[in-house]
């Protein structure tokens, strides 16, 4: 299916760009008419995969962050990436309940909602080059009209 848009957003590796980024994501999306149930998924899973790239990608503030999101027909595909330090095992990450980070009281559930919430998670990932979290959420605009552009 054709892209019918496309938006890319880099920002520094800060905490405070949680917000802004599922606020940023969720504002795009808009455009395919989303119910507020489908804009709070993606805000929630675009959350969980941010604070992954900012919290476990990166030791320092001062990396980038990238998100690119894309519009199509019924969908919205949203890949959130970082150059940081990358899963050895993609398959154990994605374990409910799994954390690296114990002692900073994380649950180890982030890749289990966004899992839940959306309807397509891939991951890929290389130690010492970063990760790539690649989600699409369906967006059931039935009663869309034509072009309103
Ligand atoms: P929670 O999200 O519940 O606070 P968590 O972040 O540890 O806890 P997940 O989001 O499911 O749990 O991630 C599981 C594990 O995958 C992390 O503990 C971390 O080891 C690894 N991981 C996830 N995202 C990244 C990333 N962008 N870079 C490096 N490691 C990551
Ligand atoms: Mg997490």
């Amino acid at each position: 299916m054709n892209v019918k848009n496309e938006m890319k957003l880099e920002f520094l590796s800060r905490s405070q760009n949680e917000a802004f980024a599922r606020v940023a994501v969720a504002a795009f999306a808009a455009q395919l008419d989303p119910t507020l149930e489908e804009i709070a998924d993606i805000k929630t899973a675009v959350s969980e995969a941010v604070t992954n790239a900012i919290i476990h990608g990166y030791d320092n503030p001062n990396e980038t962050v990238q998100i690119i999101t894309r519009i199509y027909d019924n969908y919205v595909e949203i890949e959130v990436i970082d150059q940081g330090r990358g899963i050895e095992d993609i398959d154990l990450a994605r374990q409910p309940l799994y954390t690296s980070k114990p002692e900073l009281e994380r649950s180890g559930m982030g890749f289990t909602v966004m899992e839940t919430f959306m309807d397509e998670l891939e991951v890929s990932s290389a130690p010492g080059q970063g990760t790539k979290v690649r989600m699409v959420k369906n967006i059931s605009n039935d009663t869309q009209e034509t072009e309103r552009d």
